[in-house]
């Protein structure tokens, strides 16, 4: 069985939601997971800021907005009469649910719950539409077997275990539609995976049922060598192992949810990253070969960084002085990215500020500490070791003009990361395109 998730712009309109159709409907059997319409989400997130801050009548106008606006897609979406009421009467009922959030005192549990409606919507709509076609499929409610832990890690064996069972209720059907980014906690609550949660889905998906491929499928024909939004010009990456796609997604590859790789890395699924506007387009192939061809693959940029370095003359010959700057991390439970080192200082940078003056004020007790906000991780993936050293002379040279704050190389044999400040990242991406990729590096003037 395949895996196949389809992303907001994939399900973005009527036209887009029949093209999937078109995609879906084969011998095939498969779990589709689809995202919300795109927008959505942002649009709930801001409907929920505003009851965060009693502006009620602000949200109840939002609300009511984007109720017009999926009636107007479901009125072009079904072409019988009779599945269009009662697709309309089942998403009126998610809005008027939404409206129950309502209220003065907009809690955190119905913000979750409210952030669920889009992937609840579009996986219901998108029922209705193969029902109207006659296609033989079943809904399968995610958050019935998606769950994490209290750590917010996905529960594998969990999943695995009732996923299978509502698999088994079915037999004979071969298609299954599902929703992506929502679960329940720990305490069964409605919770999510996180701003771009549907790939994760997919992928702990494709893990749970041992899926024979996780096709991700999205509006760009793969992972690109470089962000197409900040550079003017980008190619498609044939090839890429596990980890180097891990690495792209984790630092900042928007293509793929942060974690999203790590499941199907475990069970050696491979992943595929396809084009839903050119379904044809070869696109990114995920599995633990490398591949040939390109010793350099791609760069991404993870923005808001805070880089904190440690001095202390306490650290010269001495051991034991690491660990304890570790545990200081450990104990605020907040990774690591880079880290550096000389024989008087520790560098090293974080990405969750949550506990930033805590644990500042654990490090003073080992030295002099500074803090720098708003930084951004380079990080350059590919084969490093094969091209013996040219790549970060390429690097290197390609950053001349740029400021760098932290260099990480050796770490892992297929990355380098460097850390600026964030002013200077679409400037580092472009020489980069230009220097490393041979592509053009600044965008076209935008005609207006
Ligand atoms: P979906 O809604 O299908 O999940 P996303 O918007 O989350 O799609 O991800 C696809 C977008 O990621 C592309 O449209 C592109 O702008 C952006 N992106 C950023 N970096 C890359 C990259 N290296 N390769 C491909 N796309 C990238
Ligand atoms: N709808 C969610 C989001 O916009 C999840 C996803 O699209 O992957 O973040
Ligand atoms: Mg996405």
């Amino acid at each position: 069985m395949k895996v196949l998730k389809f992303g907001g712009t994939s399900v973005g309109s009527a036209a887009r939601m029949k093209d999937v159709v078109k995609l879906v409907v084969n011998d095939e059997p498969k779990i589709v997971v689809l995202s919300a319409m795109s927008g959505t989400t942002n649009t709930l997130v801001e409907i929920g800021n505003l009851l965060s801050k009693n502006k009620q009548a602000e949200a109840v106008a939002k609300i009511e907005e984007m109720e017009a606006k999926y009636n107007a897609v479901m009125d072009e979406l079904y072409s019988s009469a009779a599945v269009k009421a009662k697709a309309i009467a089942a998403i009126k009922e998610n809005f008027s649910f939404m409206k129950t959030f309502v209220v003065k005192a907009f809690n955190i549990y119905q913000e979750r719950a409210l952030l669920a409606q889009g992937e609840l919507m579009s996986t219901a709509m998108f029922q209705f539409l193969l029902e109207e076609q006659g296609v033989n499929s079943v809904l399968l409610p995610a958050l019935n077997f998606m769950k994490i832990t209290k750590d917010e890690e996905p529960d594998l064996a969990y999943i695995k275990e009732h996923i299978a069972k509502e698999l088994k209720k079915y037999g004979g059907v071969d298609l299954f539609i599902t929703q992506g980014f929502i679960c329940r906690n720990t305490f069964g609550e409605i919770d999510n995976l996180k701003r771009g949660g549907s790939d994760y889905t997919a992928s702990i998906v494709g893990y749970a049922i041992n899926s024979s491929e996780i096709q991700i499928w999205t509006d760009i024909d793969g992972m690109h060598n470089n962000d197409p939004r900040m550079v003017g010009e980008t190619r498609p990456v044939a090839q890429l192992s596990f980890d180097e796609a891990a690495e792209l997604a984790y630092f900042g590859a928007k293509i793929l949810h942060p974690q999203s790789i790590l499941p199907a890395k475990l069970a050696n699924i491979p992943v595929k990253l396809l084009n839903t506007m050119d379904p044809t387009a070869k696109g990114t192939t995920i599995t633990e070969e490398s591949g040939k061809g390109e010793a350099i693959k791609a760069v991404a940029a993870k923005d808001g960084i805070t880089a904190i370095k440690i001095k202390s003359a306490r650290m010269l010959l001495a051991y034991g002085f690491l660990r304890s700057v570790f545990e200081v991390f450990e104990r605020y439970r907040t990774p690591i990215d880079m880290i550096t080192t000389s024989e008087v200082a520790v560098s090293l940078t974080i990405d969750d500020n949550a506990h930033l003056t805590e644990i500042v004020k654990e490090l003073e007790a080992f030295g002099t500490v500074e803090v720098d906000k708003d930084q951004t991780i380079i990080c350059l993936v590919g084969d490093m070791i094969s091209e013996e050293g040219e790549m970060a002379m390429k690097l290197f040279t390609a950053l001349k003009e740029v400021p760098l704050r932290m260099i990480s190389y050796g770490g892992s044999r297929h990355n380098i990361s460097v850390l600026t400040n964030a002013e200077n990242k679409v400037k580092a991406l472009q020489k980069i395109n230009e220097g490393l990729f041979g592509l053009k590096g600044a965008k076209a003037a935008q005609k207006v």
